[in-house]
């Protein structure tokens, strides 16, 4: 036996022993919050499906209607012969959506993540990033061989001294819209104002921004001009329920991207009717804002009720509400009775959170109802009793 194989069952063993293994589970059928998992029915706390878009009939009829035309694979990528008229549209409605000049759309978002800021910096360059970026954020910046300065979270005073001390040819702050497991929002305009006092680039990633947050869903950057935030970057998995990521920004920008950002270059352009059924999405958040309104009503609601049980939450305005417990085997078995009680919450464990950080991580969507929610805090309510 090869002893690459032997040095990768200890591995593994030494994963387990810690309560950080990972299993997948297998979802066979789905509708609104409650879903079928091997053989059980949940109520479904993990998806980041937050206005329950994915199963619109909007988007249904969009996808259908592309496929039946185009068919489903692109073909080829976007340079090639795989950017079709569904891409265009989706790519001039979303920067018209967000005021930018235009927008690129990726195959993800952690392609797009990589495809940006390769595409923009080398080694005699700067990345600042936030210590809770998203890992997509954080391995672009390490591959694209910059300097890599990472600063305490939300902390923009440290990020002022290291901007202050750290030239560079070219230098881009980096930090998500939306924590994705913390759920809290960056301070846009202090970063905004930073960044151009020390001519420094700002790029957001709103992944779960989008749809959720903005008097419009436009995001935690709705409201700031291309000025302000001149790379914005969005996923379209998440609140827009479908699959891919797109960025927006000047003319420059997404020129240079087009020309160099290699994630964009060398893979197959997504499917027409992805692209058409997002198309969909990004309508349905002007015309039909009440999902959004009511999953702001469920996340004050969740809050308010989770305050008087005294849970351990993070101050989150958002979809995302991470439950603090600390140790990855509690957060384990807190998961397993939830689990028992017909909850599906998801465990997050380092090294996804940092060391002693595990948590429960729920997110709230629009297909949820009251009672939902409840039945959530009387299982949570029942967990607190026998923990103390
Ligand atoms: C999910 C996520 C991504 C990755 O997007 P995919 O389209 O799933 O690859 C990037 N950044 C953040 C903050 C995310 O939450």
């Amino acid at each position: 036996m090869l002893s690459i194989w032997s040095d990768l069952a200890r591995q593994r063993q030494e994963r387990q022993q810690a309560h950080l293994y990972r299993r997948r589970a297998t979802v066979q059928a789905s509708r609104g919050a409650r879903c079928q998992v091997d053989g059980r029915e949940l109520i479904n706390f993990c998806s980041n499906d937050y206005l329950g878009l994915a199963q619109h009939p909007a988007l249904i009829t969009a996808a259908q209607q592309a496929c039946a035309e185009l068919g489903v694979g692109s073909g080829a990528s976007h340079l090639v012969c795989g950017h079709t008229r569904y891409h265009q549209q989706l790519e001039e409605a979303f920067a018209a959506a967000t005021g930018r000049e235009r927008a690129l759309l990726f195959s993800t978002g952690y392609m797009a993540n990589l495809g940006v800021i390769n595409a923009l910096l080398g080694p005699q360059d700067v990345v600042f990033e936030d210590k809770l970026n998203h890992a997509s954020l954080l391995d672009a910046g390490l591959l694209s061989g910059a300097k890599f300065q990472r600063f305490l979270h939300n902390d923009m005073a440290q990020l002022e001294k290291k901007l202050l001390h750290t030239p560079g040819r070219r230098r881009l702050i980096c930090v998500d819209g939306v924590y994705s497991m913390d759920g809290d929002i960056a301070p846009i305009a202090e970063l905004a104002r930073i960044a151009q006092a020390h001519d420094t680039l700002l790029m957001v990633d709103d992944a779960h921004g989008l749809g959720v947050l903005g008097t419009q869903g436009l995001g935690c950057c709705e409201g700031f001009n291309q000025e302000q935030v001149p790379i914005l970057m969005c996923t379209l998995g998440k609140a827009l329920g479908n699959f891919g990521a797109i960025v927006a920004g000047s003319d420059l920008l997404i020129d240079s991207l087009i020309q160099f950002a290699r994630p964009y270059i060398y893979t197959t352009a997504l499917p027409p009717a992805v692209a058409a059924s997002s198309l969909a999405a990004l309508q349905l958040l002007s015309t039909e804002p009440e999902r959004r309104l009511h999953l702001q009503h469920l996340i004050a609601h969740f809050r308010h009720e989770a305050a008087l049980l005294g849970l351990p939450l993070r101050p989150s305005p958002t979809a995302i509400q991470p439950l603090m417990l600390g140790d990855e085997a509690l957060a384990l078995q807190w998961q397993a009775s939830l689990h028992a009680a017909g909850l599906w919450v998801g465990a997050m464990r380092p090294p996804t959170v940092p060391p002693g950080t595990a948590r429960l991580r729920i997110t709230l969507t629009a297909m949820h109802s009251v009672a939902d929610i409840d039945t959530l805090l009387t299982a949570l309510a029942c967990l607190t009793r026998q923990g103390t």
